[in-house]
């Protein structure tokens, strides 16, 4: 297994309730991010950003109410580089602020329609204002995945001179891929010897394996969001970034893993988003096994075809029976109802389940099982009267 520098201090920041709620039509209830906020702490998560305080109203009582739960998380408050933003951070009474503003050219000039000058500055004066009033700061370099490096490095020195904590490195629209990642990040923090939080997006499909790859490089931070949930293709999840890290490359951060189901779950239904059931991690399929040589291997030990436990994310093996069975999956099932089939009756009874999984284009409930059974039952005996 590969050696990470740093490897035990990797530290977990979460944004569902920040990034993860800006996603295109999610809104969370007050009561919600509250209920998330707990169990985001429960489970480890070191970092929870809690929203935007400038936008006063629910959302500032909530992030207010979150500060006010004792939980061990820090909690963060997003802010442009706008010192108004960052006082209504401290009035929500965060330990922390991220404070974000564009570096790359394209949005610099057609998004800000302002100068990288003015950009520094604005960073400068509003780190400086955060840090007088005592909270650990974030400086976020969004688009930083498409800015000029050079102007990059200049912005994060920058950063770390007005007493910045760490810079997070945004993939704002996912165009990275792990490669590219490594060496952007190895040749960031070697220049400038920052902190750097990586946020990933997935675009590509790449959001965990960018933030895994800026781990390699030395990336102290990640963050992440419940079930990747996030605008467009979403951010790098959390389940997924805290289980590659503890089964891929040995960093086990002792979270409460067993808790990810009930999590996902959970921010699936408030972010009225469907959890597809081949989800890494946390879909219902994870521990599912339906062809006849999975089936067999998995029964006789399940490390044949799982790398962890379902216990291990709060879900469950199943066996499935359909038309990909084998005889020993059809034993082992009938071996639930307390029936013990011999090897004629376990073929017998497959050729029935096959022909009816594939005239009902499904795998088969428990019940069509049973019924399969008394019919098979049922013309055994008739035979045996003839
Ligand atoms: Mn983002």
């Amino acid at each position: 297994m590969d050696k990470i520098k740093n490897a035990d201090k990797i530290k977990i920041v979460d944004t569902t309730l920040r990034d993860g709620e800006q996603t295109a039509g999610v809104v969370f209830a007050n009561k919600e991010k509250l209920r998330i906020a707990k169990m985001l702490d429960a489970i480890g998560v070191d970092q929870i950003e809690a929203g935007i305080p400038v936008m006063g109203g629910h959302e500032k009582e909530t992030i207010k109410a979150i500060c006010k739960l004792g939980l061990k998380a820090s909690i963060m408050g997003w802010n442009r580089a706008v010192i108004k933003d960052i006082e209504h951070s401290l009035e929500c009474g965060v330990d922390a602020v991220a404070i974000s503003i564009s570096t790359s050219d394209i949005h610099i000039e057609h998004k800000l329609r302002s100068t990288r000058q003015k950009v520094l500055e604005s960073m400068v004066k509003a780190t400086e204002f955060a840090k007088k009033h005592g909270v650990y700061v974030s400086v976020n370099a969004e688009d930083a995945s498409r800015s000029d490096p050079e102007f990059l490095y200049e912005f994060a020195q920058a950063a770390k001179e007005a007493g910045a904590d760490r810079l997070r490195y945004c993939d704002t629209v996912g165009i990275l891929d792990p490669f590219t990642t490594y060496e952007r990040i190895g040749e960031l923090i070697s220049r400038v010897g920052i902190d750097v939080e990586m946020h990933t997006h997935n675009d590509f499909g790449m959001a965990t394996a960018n933030a895994l790859a800026g781990v390699h490089a030395g990336a102290k931070w990640v963050g992440v969001t419940v079930i990747g949930l996030g605008e467009r293709a979403g951010n790098a999840a959390l389940e997924e970034v805290v289980m590659a890290l503890k089964h891929l490359k040995g960093i086990d951060l002792n979270f409460k893993t067993e808790m990810f189901r009930e999590l996902a779950e959970y921010v699936s239904l408030a972010s009225k988003r469907e959890l597809p059931a081949w989800k890494p991690i946390v879909g219902s399929n994870m521990f599912a096994h339906e062809s006849g040589i999975h089936a067999d291997g998995a029964l006789k030990d399940p490390r044949t075809y799982e790398v962890f436990r379902p216990e291990e994310v709060g879900l469950e093996r199943q066996i499935v029976i359909g038309k990909h069975s084998g005889t020993s999956a059809i034993k082992a099932k009938f071996e639930e109802y307390g029936i013990v089939l011999d090897q004629k009756e376990a073929e017998d009874l497959l050729a029935r389940v096959r022909a009816a999984a594939v005239e009902l284009k499904r795998p088969l409930f428990d019940k069509e099982l049973v019924y399969i059974y008394e019919d098979y039952l049922h013309e055994q005996t008739k035979e045996a009267a003839n």
